[in-house]
């Protein structure tokens, strides 16, 4: 017998009790005008980062897509189907963010799936082909000396906040944009144990508490 998950029925219950009836007509309102979010995140699909949660925001705040390792591919426009490209496509050219943000975080499966070079999980090794992207050609990414491996993990983990903000730039309508001042690329990075928040400062090259800049 196939069951709906009771915790999901508990939560929309939940839902409909107590958030509902103070959002209804902002839902309501949604629906008639459509949405026009001023942010669009690019996160990863870890159980623990959800950025609806993180930023707390309500209905057609956040535009969100998820992958393993929050990661966006370069431009390639080819004969296939390109989930990330799409989204992308949609949030720039259609919704107009004002806003991207890529999220990296802590304890990273896909990241630690990636420095571990991991065994295909299947044969179509969907996940290391989808990590490989993480790396140029002929690019090498190892454990420096005097790094344990926890600080190489979280290494990579930022590094991959760069290289999708890097990628992010191939995408013409992306660039254009940017270029106009019309669209702004951030990067963040959550640690899941002490639900800290840091965010990127592109000049610094580094990632800077949240809570300093309140
Ligand atoms: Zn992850």
């Amino acid at each position: 017998m196939i069951t709906f998950p009771q915790r999901l029925l508990d939560g929309y219950h939940a839902f409909a009790t107590n958030r509902l009836p103070t959002e209804q007509s902002r839902y309501r309102e949604l629906s008639e005008r459509g949405q026009s979010p001023e942010v669009m995140v690019i996160g990863c699909c870890d159980s623990r980062v959800s950025p609806e949660v993180i930023f707390d925001v309500g209905p057609g705040e956040l535009f969100v897509l998820r992958n393993i390792a929050n990661l966006v591919p370069i431009y390639q426009p080819d004969a296939n189907a390109h989930g990330v490209s799409a989204a992308l496509e949609y949030a720039v050219t259609v919704l107009r963010v004002k806003h991207i943000v890529i999220l990296g975080h802590a304890q990273c499966g896909g990241i630690r799936a990636f420095v571990d070079k991991i065994e295909p999980l299947t044969p179509g090794d969907f996940i290391g082909r989808w990590m490989s992207m993480f790396i140029k050609p002929g690019e090498v990414v190892e454990q420096r000396e005097h790094e344990s491996m926890a600080e190489f993990v979280t290494r990579i983990e930022k590094a991959a906040v760069f290289r999708s903000l890097e990628n992010l730039m191939t995408f013409p309508f992306v660039r254009t944009r940017v270029e106009r001042g019309e669209l702004q690329l951030h990067g963040a990075y959550f640690g899941v144990a002490e639900g800290s928040l840091f965010v990127l400062d592109k000049a610094a090259k580094q990632f800077k508490s949240a809570s300093d800049s309140e």
